[in-house]
């Protein structure tokens, strides 16, 4: 079975809304006006979830202007 994960850097984010735009299942807008994965782990900045398919994460680690989102399938960076 394929493993999917995203993880996205929080420093680096400018808050655009651009990832919330293209994938709202899987990001939302944080309460200190950042970019947030629902549900994710979290380590320090960095959050990280798995997820069973690739849906839109990709369409939203390709909008992110800081390249901040990074998308995994079975640990190889898809982007
Ligand atoms: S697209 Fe990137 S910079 Fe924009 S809100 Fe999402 S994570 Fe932040």
């Amino acid at each position: 079975m394929t493993n999917y994960r995203i993880e996205m850097d929080r420093a680096m984010c400018i808050s655009c809304g651009s990832c919330v735009d293209s994938c709202p299942d899987i990001w939302e807008m944080a309460a200190d006006g950042l970019s947030s994965i629902k549900d994710s782990e979290n380590e320090g900045d960095i959050q990280k979830k798995e997820i069973p398919e690739l849906g839109c994460s990709v369409e939203a680690a390709e909008k992110c202007p800081v390249t901040c989102i990074h998308v995994f399938e079975d640990e190889v960076e898809l982007i």
